[in-house]
């Protein structure tokens, strides 16, 4: 697709990517339900068009972590006929008769939000559908073991006074990415026991649900009613070392695009971008990247001395967009090639050491990360996870903070 009219970069959105996602998510946990996590604008992807390709996948329900994000989903148009939506994390003050009006289901993870949702109830009439939030290990947000009883005590007494309904019981684990630790047995033992404790206080419990992407790819014995998968509705693996997203069937939905601004040639001992983190070491062509760290880009994927920079995919069909259809297979096209941001990122751009022979001029399509769609040859895109790599931080992170100023362009 053509850049939006004034803006330098953008990030297209395969929504085709995201629905093939989740029906495969879904063939990984075929007797759950399934909730696609789009928080945080569905981690930078652009809430409603994802959520709704996540439901046209298969999803029949909706995770979010904030009240305004429930509440925008239905404003949206996205009704419970479609998509029951659940909202996880309150702080005193949150509207939850807004919530109980937008028909959304709410966690409760600690004894305010109990008392908070059962006034909500009381106030308009409706009853709430509720989510006991158990800290089976995570040590985050959570009902603690020991508190359990007592919270569902209450629970089940609001439940006969018709207020709340208690829909489901859940957690959250710590070591899902570390597929065989002990603590996923840990805390499913407790989970389990949780459950039974909810169930002895006389409450019916329909929707257990404990994994997120990475029990979902690879801890059946956690799938319970309904998984909850985020990062691999976007088609990144979360867990990188155990394999790419296509080991699961799973890829990219977000492709990073800029045209070059600035293209040169430089000589050698030419000192890049701010402290000089990198100098030429020959004769060579720099090319600027309208992104930086306002953008998103992470600093930490500066490149010099330390260490090489973000990789970047210039020249090739890739230059011609995602969906430009390569002669796939064919040993003369040219799969243009990666090279790393030389120096320090900035805030609105990073510099390329495109190399003594580069043919690039300004105005070019570059890549810094997603689909290798449309290429000669597939893999020759950098991916988020590789990113994340030259930044030291995870997949998650490289989407999620994608700025507001570069457009998501759905596709
Ligand atoms: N469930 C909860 C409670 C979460 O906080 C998250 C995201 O962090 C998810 C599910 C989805 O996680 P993932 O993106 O690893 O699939």
């Amino acid at each position: 697709p053509a850049f939006p009219a004034g803006y330098p970069a953008h990030a297209v959105v395969d929504l085709e990517a995201i629905r093939d996602n989740v029906r495969a998510l879904r063939g990984h946990a075929p007797s759950s339900a399934l909730m696609a996590v789009v928080k945080a604008d569905a981690y930078g992807h652009g809430l409603v068009p994802s959520a709704r390709a996540a439901l046209a996948g298969g999803a029949t329900w909706l995770g979010v972590a904030q009240a305004s994000e429930a509440l925008a989903l239905r404003a949206a148009g996205v009704g419970p006929q479609e998509a029951r939506v659940l909202t996880w994390l309150h702080a005193p003050g949150v509207d939850f008769e807004a919530l109980l009006a937008a028909d959304v289901d709410v966690s409760v993870a600690a004894p305010w939000a109990l008392d908070g949702v059962a006034a909500a109830a009381r106030a308009t009439g409706r009853t709430a559908r509720v989510h006991l939030k158990v800290d089976t290990g995570l040590g985050r947000n959570g009902i603690v073991p020991a508190d359990v009883p007592d919270a569902a005590a209450r629970a089940a007494a609001l439940q006969r006074e018709g207020l709340v309904q208690v829909v489901g019981v859940w957690t959250h684990l710590a070591f899902a990415d570390e597929p065989g630790h002990p603590t996923l047995d840990q805390q499913r033992a407790v989970f389990d026991d949780a459950v039974r404790t909810v169930e002895g206080a006389g409450v019916e419990v329909e929707l257990r649900h404990a994994a997120a992407s990475a029990a979902t790819l690879t801890a059946p014995g956690l799938h319970y009613d309904l998984v909850r998968p985020g990062l691999a509705v976007f088609g990144l693996s979360p867990v990188p070392q155990a394999g790419p997203p296509s080991a699961y069937g799973l890829r990219p939905a977000m492709t990073l695009q800029a045209r070059l601004a600035t293209v040169k040639r430089v000589p050698a001992g030419h000192g890049v971008s701010y402290g000089h983190l990198y100098t030429t070491p020959q004769d060579t062509v720099l090319g600027v990247v309208p992104l930086g760290y306002g953008d998103g880009i992470p600093r930490h994927a500066s490149g010099g001395s330390a260490g090489p920079g973000g990789p970047v995919h210039v020249g090739g069909q890739a230059s011609a967009g995602i969906g430009a259809t390569g002669a796939a297979g064919d040993g003369d096209a040219d799969t243009g090639r990666v090279v790393r941001v030389a120096g320090r990122v900035c805030m609105d751009q990073v510099v390329l050491d495109l190399g003594p022979y580069a043919t690039e001029g300004a105005g070019d399509v570059v890549t810094l990360f997603g689909s290798s769609d449309g290429l000669a040859h597939a893999a020759v895109v950098p991916s988020a996870e590789d990113w994340a790599q030259a930044a030291g931080t995870i997949s998650y992170e490289i989407v999620t903070r994608l700025g507001a100023r570069v457009p998501r362009v759905h596709v």
